[in-house]
């Protein structure tokens, strides 16, 4: 296939986002190494912070959670007295003022004490009020922030509705302004977490602003004439997590409660949820380590055949492969709260790779867990069968993964898609519209600047796998580069090709995660002490690396085809329809 030709950049524009430079051939290596460093005050209150949630943690019976089906107001209180339910809020509103990586780090503690208390909190904090903090006025912020910040209000989040779930552009709820500038909200959401707990929602609908037809984000509180808290689900895991319907009926909202510009309500629920997405992706990983720690105690322990299950070979590499890729999926989140911190203008990519990333890997080092712990594993006096159950909804929700993975795409594609409609008339129009849901909140082009198509800021040692990396690159860009020639707008419907190109430039980005992350410990502690990370960050790249290769072999020769046409028969035949016997 024929390679991209790199238009000439803007001057002086810096790359707007490392991943989507990358199909283009592109690295921007400058945003990526060095590896961000922490600061060392924050680390000290993270600590602090983190031995009060074990503390409260560990004094909650997350069983009987299960069973009263709520944490309990007063641990409520507790969370919030020890400064937990504000991590981000500004200190002047009474909260604790971290960085995204030192909120990140809290929340793997969370998830490594019980996956409803990381939900509820992420709720509250991740998504709830999460657009207070990014788009309230100060009067917004004082009146509310405080309140929420010390956890004596919960929030949520209201966008999920009967027939709006993935595509979320499409919600019903309807606001209507009145003649003195209030708004008038009818409507109903499902699926809404901390649903009869929350004092303050943020809510979206559709509503006509300059004679359009746009969205608005408004700030519900509790008690509010007409906002009414429905039915509870029955749920198969996150048991203790309040999910509801809520009912619209008329609700007046202030125009002092809507949040951002009217209008801009859509944009504002992407940007929420881009965040919410990077505390699942290192959720994850608090909730993998915890399982890794648990299996490697059961298997040392366990006996059969007359010595410790861990010394077999297959139960060895299910705990290879879990630590790995843990280690893999650890240097890509905090990779991403680095480039956040940093005040990289879109890590909406890495955002969602570390979301598609992470919540994949968990469920399926949860599922190995349970087959090393044998028939324990499914006991109730266990823990794996709840955190199995707790956990199944995290691919689902903030994006279900297969939405997700088209977004990165079509995300990653429409830079190459403009820069070809500049060269050979071949444009893409918008090719995210198509997965309307994110339209609106990938809409903004990349910044171009000549990039180097290879690696030069990984350590000398590791340039094999730094090289591999570029060359993946390099014929990433011309795959993508051949797939818009070939099906130009119709690449938009060509959802299988958009997932393998997801998972490869997701296994890209890991591998140059992984490199950003070792060449700093090798600057730190020398190479020759460095062993073990070596060899850990040498395994996990031959293998994404294997991976790559594999997704780009399968663009060119795949059976989607078969595929997708023995869905469509089985669609019209209704059912299965091939059984050996009649009955
Ligand atoms: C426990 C729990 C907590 C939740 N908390 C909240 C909350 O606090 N606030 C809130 O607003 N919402 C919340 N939700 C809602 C959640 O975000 C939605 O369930 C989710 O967005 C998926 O929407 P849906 O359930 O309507 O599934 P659908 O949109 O019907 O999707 C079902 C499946 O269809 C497939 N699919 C859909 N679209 C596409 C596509 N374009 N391409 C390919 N495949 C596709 C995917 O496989 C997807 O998993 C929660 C849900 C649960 C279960």
């Amino acid at each position: 296939m024929e390679s991209s030709v790199v238009e000439k950049p803007e001057s002086g524009a810096a790359a707007s986002s490392f991943t989507k430079s990358l199909l283009l051939g592109e690295i921007h290596e400058e945003m990526v190494f060095p590896w961000p460093e922490p600061d060392a005050e924050e680390q000290r209150k993270v600590r602090d912070l983190n031995a009060k949630a074990r503390e409260i943690g560990d004094s909650i019976d997350h069983r009987q959670v299960e069973e009263d089906r709520w944490i309990g107001d007063d641990n409520i209180a507790r969370l919030g007295e020890a400064g937990l339910c504000g991590l981000y809020v500004d200190e002047k509103y009474g909260g604790q003022g971290l960085s995204q990586t030192g909120y990140a780090r809290v929340f793997e503690t969370f998830a490594q004490i019980d996956a409803t208390l990381s939900i509820i909190l992420g709720v509250h904090q991740s998504i709830g009020y999460k657009g207070i903090h990014l788009f309230g006025t100060d009067e917004q912020k004082e009146r509310w922030l405080p309140d929420l910040a010390a956890g004596r209000k919960l929030a949520g989040f209201a966008l999920t509705e009967p027939e709006a779930g993935s595509d979320a552009y499409h919600v019903r709820s309807r606001a209507v302004q009145q003649p003195d500038g209030s708004w008038v909200l009818n409507g109903e959401k499902r699926y809404i977490g901390n649903g009869s707990k929350g004092d303050v929602f943020t809510a979206f609908a559709r509503a006509e602003v300059d004679g359009k037809d746009r969205h608005i984000a408004l700030i519900l509180e509790k008690g509010m004439d007409g906002f009414e808290v429905g039915e509870r689900f029955d749920t198969m895991g996150l048991r203790g997590n309040d999910l509801r319907r809520l009912y619209f009926n008329d609700v007046r909202v202030p125009a002092e409660n809507v949040l951002g510009e009217p209008g801009d309500g859509f944009h504002i629920a992407m940007s929420i949820l881009n965040n919410g997405r990077i505390g699942l992706g290192t959720g994850s990983v608090g909730a993998a380590k915890k399982l890794i720690d648990l299996t490697i105690d059961h298997v040392s322990e366990r006996r059969q055949f007359d010595q410790p299950i861990a010394d077999f070979e297959l139960v060895q590499e299910k705990i290879g492969w879990m630590v790995s890729y843990l280690f893999g999926l650890e240097s890509m989140a905090y990779l991403t709260c680095g480039l956040a911190d940093a005040g990289v203008e879109d890590y909406s990519l890495e955002s969602a790779i570390c979301k598609v990333a992470g919540t994949e890997f968990l469920w399926y080092a949860a599922n190995r867990a349970l087959q090393l712990a044998g028939g324990e594993g499914y006991m109730k006096d266990h823990p794996y069968e709840k955190i199995l159950r707790d956990i199944r909804i995290f691919p689902i929700f903030e994006g279900a993964n297969d939405v997700m993975r088209c977004f990165i795409a079509l995300s990653a594609m429409k830079p190459v898609g403009e820069k070809l409609s500049g060269l050979g008339n071949i444009g893409l129009g918008d090719p995210i519209g198509s997965i309307g849901v994110l339209a609106d909140y990938a809409a903004g082009r990349v910044k171009r600047q000549v990039a180097p198509e290879s690696i030069s800021m990984a350590h000398p040692e590791l340039e094999k796998h730094a090289d591999a990396v570029s060359e993946q690159v390099r014929e990433l860009a011309a795959v993508t580069e051949g797939l818009i020639r070939e099906h130009k707008k119709d690449v938009t419907f060509k959802q299988l090709q958009q997932k393998r190109l997801a998972d490869a430039i997701s296994d890209v980005y890991a591998q140059v995660a992984v490199l950003s992350r070792v060449t700093a410990i090798f600057a730190d502690q020398g190479v020759e002490p460095s062993g073990q990370e070596r060899y850990i960050a040498d395994s996990f790249c031959r293998r994404a690396a294997g991976r790559v290769r594999s997704q780009l072999r399968q663009m060119e020769r795949n059976d989607d085809d078969r595929m997708t046409a023995i869905a469509k028969l089985a669609y019209k035949r209704g059912e299965y329809g091939y059984s050996l016997f009649t009955d």
